[in-house]
């Protein structure tokens, strides 16, 4: 029991990152019910490029526990610190790596320093208050002040070294947090749900905090209300989704201009989307057609990119051919996937060539792509690679960003817009059930392994292109939406005329 009780009271190095992410993930972790969590890849990518970062910076395979240390290998794994914190709380880590350093510890003349891997592009307060909580540990363990922590990254473009100093005002950051942490763990209900829900993407207990989310009809389930908003309409004693669509537009926006202009602005949109979702409607912006260029083309080329953010490739590029039939419909049945797998060390203007080709047999096609990434990526890559005013042109005039139109010309009673949640809403099913772009980023350095000569199983490959595949063909289930939506206008158009006409036509018979 007594054991028991102590395990619960002890502040791990894995609970202050979730609570520097998210207060509610720390108390979850240790509360919340096992089953509930769902799987993520990203934990298993970090681990992924964490390993990459520490073979890069080590001479050799770390030692494993304290006879490492004792040995004074030149990389430690495998320990775990225990201690005190600064207000008394029962502390423990396990420090990813330490890197052995000039100095003095109680195994001789040389000590060690903690070392992590930075996920993105910058240093984060998670990477410097968690490197800290390691040196608080450490110093003890060997006996010897440990002034700094290193954070390695991007092992894949040559590796980056940043070196973080345990000054006096991160120390006392790490105690106020720990503090902070200990009263959060202290509560017999779970914190709130994070004001910026877009980190919830990665988080294992998404599952759990959306369902809460949808059933108390929290802020941030209004498409469009991030975290900034959402505190602007608490302080104006808007709670919730229902509250917001009960709303005066126009009321609301004369006091969100308080915060700013463009805030006033927004509050008939916001209000306006609150409704749509409360009452499970989606209404036409305007009446333009969204996607009148696929009216009289003879076919088109939906495409979609994998990427590895980290390591700034673009590995796969996707096409799907699909045929316009002389009758008007699409041809799905016949439309072909084309993969193009493109390795970083074959260089960009192979990948480039490969794709004008690819785009140069179908030149009158529109391509299709969802988000912005894909044309970004295609056109910056022309640009690199030299392609002339003429081609450029060319190139935008044929790409269709079809999020870009939904968002343009509807409202739909989604909280969210991306790929994923729209063309599920139109019943469009991936065949691969949960899986993501992180995922197929795990399926895509698994089969690269270190090397042409250790390439993973090819079954990774397969199933990243059948993930990319179905992308491309949940483009097209949106895209075949708005254009079924697009005829029904033009009917509606028509049938206006024909009454317009038919009306003249009485007029014109009545006068005598
Ligand atoms: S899903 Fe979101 S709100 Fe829930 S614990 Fe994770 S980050 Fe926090």
């Amino acid at each position: 029991m007594g054991a028991t009780l102590l395990a619960a009271n002890v502040l791990t190095d894995r609970l202050l990152r979730s609570w520097l992410r998210c207060r509610r993930r720390a108390w979850l972790d240790r509360f919340g019910e096992a089953d509930q969590r769902l799987w993520t890849a990203h934990r298993t990518l970090q681990l992924d490029d964490q390993q990459r970062n520490f073979v890069a910076l080590l001479p050799r395979k770390p030692g494993r526990g304290l006879a490492a240390c004792r040995q004074g290998e030149p990389g430690v794994v495998g320990l775990r610190l225990k201690g005190i914190g600064p207000a008394g709380q029962l502390l423990e880590a396990h420090p990813a790596l330490l890197q052995r350093v000039k100095g003095r510890s109680r195994w001789g003349s040389f000590a060690y320093r903690p070392v992590i891997a930075r996920h993105g592009r910058r240093l984060t307060r998670e990477h410097r208050l968690g490197l800290a909580m390691l040196g608080l540990l450490l110093e003890p363990f060997q006996a010897s002040p440990v002034s700094e922590g290193l954070a390695v990254a991007g092992a894949a473009r040559g590796l980056e070294h940043e070196r973080v100093a345990f000054h006096g005002g991160l120390q006392r950051q790490l105690a106020d947090a720990l503090v902070k942490l200990a009263a959060d763990l202290d509560r017999s209900e779970p914190p709130a749900l994070a004001a910026d829900r877009r980190k919830c993407t990665l988080c294992s207990w998404r599952g759990v905090c959306n369902a809460e989310a949808v059933a108390e009809g929290h802020l941030s389930e209004v498409s469009g209300i991030g975290a900034r908003r959402r505190q602007m309409l608490q302080e104006l004693g808007i709670d919730g989704l229902h509250q917001l669509a009960k709303a005066d537009p126009v009321a609301l926006g004369n006091r969100l201009k308080h915060f700013g202009e463009q805030h006033g602005e927004m509050a008939v949109e916001l209000v306006a989307q609150a409704r749509a979702q409360r009452d499970g409607r989606f209404e036409r912006l305007d009446s333009v057609l969204a996607l009148p260029e696929l009216t009289d083309a003879p076919g088109v080329l939906l495409y979609d990119i994998e990427s590895d953010p980290d390591a700034r490739d673009d590995f796969l590029h996707g096409f799907v051919r699909l045929l316009h039939k002389p009758d008007g419909s699409w041809d799905l049945e016949g439309a072909n996937y084309h993969p193009l797998l493109v390795l970083y060390e074959h260089g960009e203007a192979r990948c480039w060539q490969r794709l004008q080709r690819k785009l140069a047999i179908y030149p009158d096609w529109p391509v299709l792509d969802y988000g912005e990434t894909e044309s970004l990526a295609l056109l910056r890559m022309a640009e690199r690679q030299g392609a002339g005013e003429q081609e450029l042109a060319a190139l935008r005039k044929r790409l269709i960003d079809v999020h870009a139109r939904v968002r343009r010309h509807w409202r739909l009673p989604l909280n969210s817009y991306g790929l994923k949640a729209v063309a599920t809403w139109l019943n469009f099913r991936w065949r691969q059930v949960g899986v993501d772009g992180a995922r197929a980023l795990l399926w895509w350095r698994q089969w690269r392994g270190s090397g042409p000569s250790l390439r993973g199983s090819t079954h990774a490959l397969r199933w990243i292109f059948q993930y990319n595949h179905d992308d491309c063909l949940a483009t097209w289930a949106v895209a075949d939406w708005l254009l079924q939506q697009d005829q029904l206008l033009e009917k509606e158009g028509l049938l206006e005329q024909d009454r317009l006409l038919e009306r003249d036509q009485l007029l014109a018979n009545k006068k005598p």
